[in-house]
């Protein structure tokens, strides 16, 4: 299984407009952040987790040619803005409606935002996405892959982390949380690779901040974990020192293997949370 990060910047996106800090002119292509989806490929299965507003820029920048189902956290703008190009996809499998998995609520939302999307194919050719939308209530396969869906509090709302199991191995993706409810911490637990919210250093009232990050990382006891949906709070390179062996900050583009020896398991003993 490999995952792609498509993104990991927060709902700005990094650069900020008309911002001339340290991160935002940073000339490290890492400190660049497009807002924050995941692309995954597994036996033989490619499905994308979110349609942030760069996504069709990720998907060509990135060569990601397939896209067979598409998964939603939920309906926050920075995670659904670039749906509207899942219909290059459905041309590519042959006017195939695409599935897109997520709460009842966020499919809902989602249909308010682009209420012309279709299930079938457009009179004059498909200039409209064709969505099956499949409602989430419990774990569900996509291809190869077993989804398990987990509720993550965001403030005031709810949304969906998604953990995934696969013969090569097994991530859970959480980009959107405050804090992570013990029901859904059992799920994550043990995953070969977690990737959870770290909006920026100090807490902020709907996402974790560093220390609730590494905690949660913590609780997961996973073998690696990377931070996502960032700020311009800290440059990779200095956020990369600040952090105990087996947890890296993710960047745009990023290719992280599964199902090889080299997995080592996040060491909060070897290493202080910051330095
Ligand atoms: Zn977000
Ligand atoms: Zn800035
Ligand atoms: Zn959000």
């Amino acid at each position: 299984m490999t995952l792609q990060f498509l993104g990991t910047g927060t709902s700005t996106g990094v650069p900020m407009i008309g911002c001339n800090c340290e991160v935002c002119t940073s000339s490290d292509p890492r400190d660049r952040r497009r807002r924050s989806g995941l692309h995954v490929s597994a036996d033989g299965t490619s499905f994308v987790i979110d349609t942030p507003p760069e996504f069709r820029l990720a998907c060509v920048e990135l060569g990601i040619s397939r896209v067979d189902a598409v998964l939603l956290t939920h309906a926050h703008v920075d995670h659904t803005a670039g749906f509207d190009d899942i219909r290059r996809f459905n041309t590519i499998n042959g006017a195939v409606p695409m599935p897109a998995y997520g709460a009842e609520e966020t499919l809902v939302a989602l249909k308010a935002m682009f209420p012309y999307v279709t299930t079938a194919p457009n009179a004059l050719g498909l200039f409209r996405p064709m969505i099956d939308f499949v409602p989430v209530k419990g774990r569900f396969r996509v291809g190869g892959c077993e989804v398990t869906p987990f509720r993550v509090e965001h403030g005031t709302i709810r949304t969906n982390g998604y953990r995934v199991d696969s013969p090569s191995g097994s991530f859970a993706y959480a980009p959107d949380c405050k804090s992570i409810p013990p029901e859904s911490m059992d799920k994550i637990r043990g995953v070969d690779v977690f990737v959870v919210d770290c909006l920026r250093l100090r807490p902020h009232p709907t996402h974790m901040g560093l220390d609730e990050s590494l905690s949660a990382i913590e609780a997961a006891r996973p073998k690696r974990a990377f931070l996502t949906h960032l700020c311009h709070d800290v440059t990779h390179a200095r956020l990369e020192k600040m952090l105990p062996p087996g947890v890296k900050p993710a960047y745009d583009g990023l290719v992280v293997r599964l199902g090889s020896n080299t997995l080592r398991g996040c060491d909060f003993a070897r290493k202080g949370r910051s330095e």
